[in-house]
């Protein structure tokens, strides 16, 4: 598993690389919570997904 992907953040407004800051297992899959290089914004993604409703 990667410790980092590329995604758009919404508050720089562009792409940038996320870093991987805590991993959870949880009957739906693998919760990972996902931190901003350039911002503190972090979202949190189940098997690769992004979790818009758990942040
Ligand atoms: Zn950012």
């Amino acid at each position: 598993m990667t410790a980092e992907r590329t995604t758009n953040c919404p508050e720089c407004e562009t792409e940038r690389s996320f870093y991987r800051v805590a991993s959870t297992r949880v009957h739906l899959g693998l919760k990972v919570k996902w931190r901003c290089f350039e911002c503190d914004y972090t979202f949190v993604s189940i098997d690769g997904a992004v979790d818009t409703a758990t942040t």
